[in-house]
């Protein structure tokens, strides 16, 4: 088990990669994540498990990751509070930077599925920013939530809420002219 400072600063020594490759299993603690989400109004309470795989060809290295976690999140049609798993599965190759590429190598990805490296790869920042990308833009408890009541503010999936007996108004005089007749 390897304790990283912070997800976000793993980084695999390209010279300390050798043919054998690299296999890691990290825990991250729940405030960890909750930094790389600090973004998204989500919370974290439980560690996330992070599994990565790194396989050398010549000067390429490939590398599988393996995300899992819950984060609590609010629904967006009825505000319950609501967990959101977190399976992501990750795959990209890192290939030589060319000389005239400088700074952040991990910003200069081309693909999601093809980045650089130099001395070595900045493996952290590129689970972190997928991480962050694959969270749903909203969150719903489910696809058939039936949200909150307009009126009364009642949650409507735990039924139907008094404003729905209600009779309307309009029709209580109709009813009153039919029986004074
Ligand atoms: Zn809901
Ligand atoms: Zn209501």
């Amino acid at each position: 088990m390897d304790r990283p400072v912070s997800i976000h600063d793993i980084r695999l020594l390209a010279e300390n990669i050798g043919e054998a490759g690299l296999e890691r299993d990290i825990t991250v603690s729940p405030a960890d994540i909750q930094v790389v989400l600090s973004d998204v109004d989500v919370s974290v309470d439980e560690p996330f498990s992070v599994h990565y795989e790194v396989v050398r060809h010549q000067e390429t290295f490939h590398v599988q990751v393996d995300i899992q976690g819950c984060i609590h999140a609010t629904c967006a049609r009825c505000l319950a509070p609501m967990d959101h798993r977190v399976d992501l599965h990750l795959e990209s190759d890192y290939v030589p930077a060319p000389s005239d590429m400088t700074g952040d190598l991990e910003a200069q990805r081309v693909t999601a599925e093809t980045g650089f490296y130099d001395r070595d790869i900045h493996l952290g920042k590129y689970i972190c920013s997928e991480l962050v990308l694959s969270l749903p833009y909203i969150y719903l408890c489910s696809e058939t939530c039936k949200g909150m009541c307009p009126r009364c503010g009642a949650n409507l999936n735990e039924g139907p809420c008094l404003c729905a007996k209600e009779v309307d108004p309009r029709l209580e005089v109709l009813g009153s002219l039919k029986t004074t007749r």
